[in-house]
């Protein structure tokens, strides 16, 4: 049995912002049934200490990047947690990472470097009797772990997965004292990047090795267009990337068992959903397909290409129902765009629940990404017999098979992916939906495939269970 530390900024069900947070939620069951034990080191952010019940204090620290701290041990929604509660640091109004007005935390360094000090300290000498054989980090804010590991001099090997790329949790190097860094090791073989200390990169220099959430993403990952500066470094370190597509927890997305949706186990279920959710948006009737989106808005997840592409859908007899936050403007654009046309639906918010049963309710859903670590709303899409129409890249390339003449024919296919990525080719791809939509027995073939697809964590789980032996084996 590994004992395994997580250190994450956010795991559902407590908090969540994106993806990382479902993974960070679910990969600790799937580790426990190959044996391993993780506990989960996560910032105690107001919003979580506030509907905490009883709690251990297995640490206190005086001064802990400013101010007072106390790890607390507790169980809760399955997980063995250990929260930071360090109210100078986590306990505000607005969002984990952004202030109420949506800018970037001015102190955000200092709140996940605490984060990863507090981690190399329970590496060194346990919490409440418990020490862990592996540390395993997640994104940039777990990233400087290896600083104060070597610091410490503990030899806990740090397991390092990146979610996204995109964040590199970069600051000026005037923060080197106030993040207890050591100056010495400010240089490009460590946490230097461009002049300025980075997170990220700290933790891609000092992983024994580097995970990230697909296959694919792990190859584009060494290109300077999607390693996005890290590409020099994750071409160094290549013999020690290893991608691992992400699973999704299936007690959560279980169409049989769903408390949100009328639950079914074939896709014949589909059609009461889809009635009540047409209601719930104001849709009416169509022809063609209802396709569903649920996302963060930005510009990684394509939805100018979406709005671009929009009339080819619309032309199809086809609908659309959103639902989303993020960018004002997007958010504008495609409330317009709901006002100007009756097939088009737009909710601007954050809900799970009616993630729900846009999953179960809609005939496809779309992820129209520029880059796509994994993706987990096709993901979703499938266990739900709800189509996946995608940009091929990332996780998306390596989780839907796409409905070529030869999958179609060998009757493999479960959804449509687009290259390149641009609005032309995503307006295609809605005429071939539109097409496979209009002939009732491929559809339905398509779905019965989807819904077989292994989308769950038992594979993947293995493979970091894999990497945690290994590690263990070179300890020895
Ligand atoms: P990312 O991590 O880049 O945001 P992923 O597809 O990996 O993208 O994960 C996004 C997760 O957040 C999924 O579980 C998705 O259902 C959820 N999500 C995103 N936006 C919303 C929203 N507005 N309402 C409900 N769930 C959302």
């Amino acid at each position: 049995m590994t004992k395994v530390l997580f250190v994450v900024s956010e795991c559902a069900p407590l908090i969540k912002t994106g993806g990382l947070a479902d993974v960070a939620g679910a990969l600790p069951a799937a580790l426990a049934d190959c044996g391993d034990e993780v506990r989960v080191l996560l910032p105690g952010y107001r919003s979580i200490l506030k509907h905490l019940g009883k709690t251990r204090v297995v640490e206190t620290y005086k001064d802990l990047f400013g101010g007072a701290a106390k790890l607390r041990a507790c169980e809760m929604a399955g997980l063995d947690l250990l929260l930071l509660d360090a109210p100078h640091l986590y306990d505000r109004d607005g969002g984990i990472y952004n202030t109420p007005t949506g800018a970037d935390w001015p102190d955000n360094p200092e709140r996940f470097a605490a984060l990863c000090y507090v981690a190399a300290g329970i590496a060194k000498s346990g919490a409440a009797g418990w020490q862990p054989d592996i540390v395993h980090g997640h994104d940039w804010q777990a990233g400087l772990t290896p600083e104060y590991l070597h610091a410490m001099e503990v030899a806990t090997p740090f397991v390092f997965t990146v979610h996204n790329i995109a964040f590199h949790g970069n600051t000026g190097a005037e923060r080197l004292a106030a993040l207890r860094l050591d100056a010495g090791r400010f240089n490009a073989d460590h946490f230097e990047f461009w002049g300025q200390i980075s997170a990220l990169k700290a933790g891609l220099a000092g992983a024994a090795r580097i995970t990230t959430v697909s296959r694919t993403y792990a190859e584009e990952l060494l290109t300077p267009e999607f390693g996005i500066g890290m590409d020099g470094i994750l071409r160094h370190r290549q013999a020690d990337l290893i991608g691992i597509v992400n699973g999704i927890d299936e007690a959560v997305w279980n169409p049989a068992e769903d408390p949100n949706i009328k639950p079914y186990t074939t896709a014949a279920g589909k059609a009461a959903n889809k009635k009540a959710l047409q209601k719930t948006f104001g849709l009416g009737k169509a022809d063609g397909p209802l396709c569903v989106l649920v996302s963060r808005l930005t510009e990684q997840k394509g939805i100018d290409l979406l709005l671009e592409a929009l009339p080819h859908l619309l032309e199809q007899g086809g609908q659309l129902a959103l639902l989303g936050s993020g960018d004002p403007k997007l958010e504008v654009a495609l409330l317009e765009a709901a006002a100007t046309h009756s097939n088009v639906a737009v909710k601007i918010g954050y809900d799970e629940a009616l993630s729900h049963r846009m999953m179960a309710g809609g005939d496809a859903i779309l992820v129209p990404s520029r880059f796509e670590p994994c993706g987990l709303t096709q993901l979703y899409g499938l266990r739900y017999g709800t189509l996946p129409l995608v940009a091929l890249t990332g996780g998306l390339a390596d989780t839907v098979i796409n409905a070529s003449p030869a999958a179609l024919t060998v009757g493999v296919a479960t959804g449509v992916q687009f290259f390149p990525i641009t609005a032309q080719a995503l307006g295609n791809a809605f005429v071939r939906l539109g097409e496979l939509y209009a002939q009732p027995k491929v559809w339905s073939a398509m779905q019965r495939n989807a819904m077989k697809q292994p989308v769950g964590w038992a594979a993947s789980a293995a493979e970091y269970h894999g990497i945690y032996e290994a590690l263990m084996e070179a300890k020895t």
